[in-house]
């Protein structure tokens, strides 16, 4: 038989057991919910951010063959992480209807795949700028055309001519030969299409968020927006990369000499070259030696892939005739 002190002294080892439990339990559940916590946290601090993989060609510098014109290219890829809020995408030229029939229904083509871009983008909080050049009138009511229309740094404007086009070359391209023979205006189709300006919005494919995108086709209207919102990373995609993604007022060149740190998203775009004229090469063909000009004197590239995964965007039969 156990004493009255017996049972006493068990009963405060066993109470005493109960606290040390409880107390443990309560340690081990406040350090996971600080776990939460902080994950929590650290899923907010980088959910605008995004890995970029931007390819350029380097030009290699051989001692052996210095007297010798053919400079040979190396690849290289290199990754950075941008944030969302610091980086915009700007759509060049997407229009509804092109003069040429071929370039209309290569347009069509790629723009369900650059609508899920704009769509992943805009979850990453980038800028999506849609610039369908000529046809801004059409937009003249909606928010998107209100929150970026008369931008306008005048100071600015003068010094880089941020309203016209881009004339000449820039200093990188310095001795650069342009790869493809465009002086027919580029259709590839058979018989040929009557040129003129039959654009008149931009193709309805291509999602525009009135609450958070911007329309504009003024280059002025477009860095004055991205300056003041301390957007620095510039994704260019859409049409022509040897004409207007290269040329315009908001285009590649442009950038370069706005000091932006720009990019073309190399599988979402088209060219407008005629394989019966020099180098006489398939159609795609051309596009990918004007973005092998491109990434070796321009600025570089990037793919759809890092925004979607996947495989990078190819036109039907492209893969067939690249030659
Ligand atoms: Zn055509």
């Amino acid at each position: 038989m156990k004493t009255i002190n017996e049972k006493l002294s068990m009963n405060r080892l066993s109470l005493s057991r109960t606290i040390f439990n409880l107390a443990t339990s309560i340690f081990v559940l406040a350090i996971f919910v600080t776990q939460i916590l902080i994950a929590d946290i650290s899923q907010k601090t980088f959910a605008d951010e995004f890995k970029v993989h931007l390819q350029k060609r380097i030009a290699q510098t051989n001692a052996n063959n210095s007297a010798s014109q053919s400079v040979e290219y190396k690849i290289e890829v290199k990754e950075e992480t941008w944030k969302g809020e610091e980086t915009a995408i700007v759509i060049c030229d997407m229009w509804n209807k092109h003069w040429c029939r071929g370039a209309t229904s290569r347009v069509a083509e790629m723009s369900p795949r650059m609508n899920e871009v704009l769509k992943a983008a805009r979850a990453k909080n980038v800028t999506i700028i849609h610039a369908p050049s000529d046809c801004i009138h059409k937009y003249k009511d909606t928010a998107a055309r209100k929150r970026i229309e008369g931008k306008r740094d005048s100071d600015f404007e003068k010094k880089f001519q941020s309203n016209s086009w881009f004339k000449g070359l820039l200093p990188t391209e310095k001795g650069a030969v342009w790869p493809i023979d465009q002086s027919d205006g580029g259709c590839d189709c058979e018989p040929q299409c009557k040129q003129g300006r039959v654009w008149s919005s931009q193709i309805d494919i291509l999602e525009i968020d009135d609450n958070k995108d911007l329309i504009s086709d003024s280059g002025t209207e477009i860095i004055t927006y991205m300056r003041e919102k301390g957007i620095k990373n510039v994704i260019l995609l859409g049409v022509h990369t040897n004409m207007c993604v290269i040329g315009r007022p908001f285009g590649l060149r442009k950038m370069v000499t706005y000091g932006q740190n720009v990019v073309l998203m190399r599988d979402l775009t088209d060219t407008m070259y005629n394989s019966r004229k020099s180098p006489f090469v398939s159609h795609f063909k051309g596009t990918e030696l004007v973005i092998e000009y491109i990434e070796k004197y321009v600025a570089p590239s990037i793919t759809s892939v890092d925004f979607l995964g996947g495989e990078p965007f190819s036109f039907k039969g492209s893969k067939e005739t690249t030659k």
